[in-house]
């Protein structure tokens, strides 16, 4: 008489059926079981982790555009989304889970809405409300960090002006003709020095 555990069983069935291969999720690239994985149809040769992750990867095109367009210039597109993706990822938020739905579709309604503005500006007014105003872009109110871009973009196209203009102001300079001496006070730095709290 034969014995034989029950997960030795199965194991040994899989084995044979070739069920318990390991597979790539062409999505998230994470290992999976080939006996769990989602194939959407017998043609389709990618697994998947589930159905969701072969539908995002249907919509990659929507968050990852090409790097580079067709005249060979960088895709504005995929700066913003790459930027928008880096600040989730910095909040510790998977890359996975970001619903770029959401994202997308206000970045359309705000370019519809506004039609003199570029994607170019919306990603520097992303930049500008991250390191310059410091805007908390997950908060609970928003469902989605596109959402105050359109109250800021004024705001920052002035400041990216002011910064040029100082810019060009100072490559325009022209110093080889005015020179500036700077008088370096020896004693400047240690002028508080003498202080100490103790004699005080
Ligand atoms: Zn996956």
């Amino acid at each position: 008489m034969f014995f034989i555990e029950y997960d030795k069983l199965i194991k040994y069935l899989k084995e044979f059926l070739g069920d318990d291969k390991k597979m790539i999720c062409r999505f998230c690239k994470k290992e999976i079981d080939k006996s769990i994985a989602y194939k959407h149809n017998n043609t389709d040769r990618a697994y998947y982790c589930n159905y969701e992750h072969w539908k995002m990867q249907k919509e990659k095109s929507k968050y990852k555009p090409k790097k580079i367009k067709k005249n060979g210039e960088p895709n504005e597109r995929r700066e913003l989304t790459d930027l928008i993706m880096s600040y989730y990822i910095e909040q510790g938020i998977e890359k996975h889970t970001i619903n770029w739905s959401i994202e997308t579709a206000r970045i359309k309604n705000i370019l519809d809405e506004h039609k003199d503005w570029l994607i170019t500006g919306l990603t520097y007014t992303l930049k500008y409300m991250h390191d310059i105003e410091e805007v908390n872009l997950f908060s609970e109110q928003t469902n989605c960090i596109m959402a105050l871009v359109p109250f800021y973009y004024v705001k920052a196209m002035e400041y990216y002006n002011e910064t040029t203009e100082i810019e060009d102001a100072i490559n325009n300079f022209n110093f080889s003709e005015k020179v500036i001496k700077i008088k370096k006070g020896k004693h400047k730095h240690n002028r508080f020095k003498e202080i100490n709290i103790d004699n005080l």
